[in-house]
């Protein structure tokens, strides 16, 4: 792999996603002088982690290992459409389906975007424009080399760095929209991570999501099976009552849900200061 050309913290975007700090970018890292950390950059993308999923004591970030070996087959026609329908039932929405979902709800914020948990850009390159530039960050170095290998062929506006969606390494206010694509029931703390989403966006920016609802299509339409998937994989599927209840909590206000099966999409909008 050659070296990246663009050094990451050229814009001067990235800063410490403990103490929030802008970073001073050194040969091959990002330095925070006040806690003091240095974060790596590895093939171009910082990373913000530095442990590997496979030796956290996190159980989430541990729950994730798999994830990395993932990456080749995430984007596949084939994998798609056995996830989907197996989960979201026939009714669930192709992935052009929920692309072009995703580039309506932000399609009046041009600026910078945020791709949380972004695979390898499987959606945040597709949305990028020259009015649109995309942030994208994952917990997984394998779905993130994958993304910037894909966006190395053309000259896709998107930038990669390795990051938890609980320990966003950017300022406040910063984003104009944020994209939250197939993640959202995963995590740990869905108000946690909603509220650091809206953290970092500014007033009135919109989240576009898509996630899975208790709805009338795949094996997510059993109760069972949900409570099942919790149990042993952490994963939340939510009723659209407890989803709105959640942005709420998180300083967002306007949901507006689509259901598809038991594919959700939605869009919500940051409260106003
Ligand atoms: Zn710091």
């Amino acid at each position: 792999m050659t070296a990246d050309p663009s050094p990451a913290n050229e814009l001067g975007i990235y800063v410490c996603p403990v103490c929030k700090r802008l970073l001073r970018q050194e040969y091959g890292l990002l330095r925070c002088s006040i806690c003091p950390t240095d974060y790596p950059i590895r093939e171009g993308i910082p990373d913000f982690i530095v442990e590997e999923l496979s030796r956290s004591a996190d159980p989430v970030l541990h729950r994730m290992r798999f994830i990395d070996r993932m990456a080749s087959i995430y984007e596949t026609r084939l994998w798609y459409l056995v996830v989907m329908n197996l989960y979201g039932g026939f009714q669930s929405p192709s992935l052009a389906e929920i692309v072009r979902i995703m580039s309506q709800n932000i399609e009046s914020a041009n600026g910078c975007v945020i791709d949380i948990a972004c695979g390898p850009g499987t959606y945040g390159r597709r949305v990028a424009s020259s009015s649109k530039e995309i942030f994208g960050i994952d917990v997984s170095m394998g779905m993130l080399r994958q993304g910037a290998a894909y966006i190395a062929k053309a000259a896709t506006p998107m930038h990669f760095a390795r990051a938890r969606v609980e320990a966003l390494p950017f300022q406040d206010s910063l984003f104009d929209a944020a994209l939250c694509c197939g993640s959202l029931h995963l995590f740990a703390d869905t108000v946690t991570a909603l509220r650091e989403m809206a953290r970092v966006m500014k007033p009135e920016a919109i989240l576009s999501v898509f996630t899975f609802t208790a709805g009338r299509g795949g094996i997510l339409q059993f109760r069972r099976v949900r409570e099942w998937s919790r149990r042993r994989s952490g994963l939340h599927v939510f009723e659209l009552s407890e989803m709105e209840r959640h942005l709420a909590a998180s300083g967002f206000k306007d949901f507006r849900p689509k259901v598809s099966g038991s594919v959700l999409t939605f869009s919500a909008r940051k409260q106003a200061a």
